[in-house]
């Protein structure tokens, strides 16, 4: 399962560099699999879509901090815990429903993030 930002976030920042897979990105501002990853060429998205691993594709919220589920391992891996979630003051990084994934499953997105 991946982790995602609620609205309640107040774009503190803390949590953007502490993501060991560059999935958190700022309001606003558009995401690529190849930024802090190995990824390289044409790449299929969670949703089937295929693209570029420098393509810039559309911010999924423009008002607050927001993460790619794409590039989202839970922190497999790399920590015993989501590190967002962590470091966030107001507790607004939570289980993503949508994205249910067994850590095998999470330990193979980190595999094909960081070859
Ligand atoms: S749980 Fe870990 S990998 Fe996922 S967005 Fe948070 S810091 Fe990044
Ligand atoms: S740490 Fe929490 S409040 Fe700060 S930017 Fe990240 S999600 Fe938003």
């Amino acid at each position: 399962m991946a982790i995602k930002i609620t609205d309640e976030c107040i774009n503190c920042g803390a949590c953007e560099p502490e993501c060991p897979n560059n999935a958190i990105y700022e309001g606003g501002v558009e995401w690529a699999m190849a930024d802090g990853t190995t990824v390289k060429g044409a790449f299929s998205l969670m949703d089937g879509t295929s693209v570029d691993a420098g393509q810039r594709i559309a911010p999924i919220a423009a008002d607050t901090y927001y993460i790619t589920a794409n590039k989202c391992t839970e922190c497999q891996g790399f920590h015993e815990e989501p590190q967002c979630a962590s470091v966030c003051p107001v507790d607004c990084c939570v289980h993503d429903d949508q994205y249910n994934e067994t850590v095998e499953e999470l330990l193979a997105k980190k595999d094909l993030l960081h070859a």
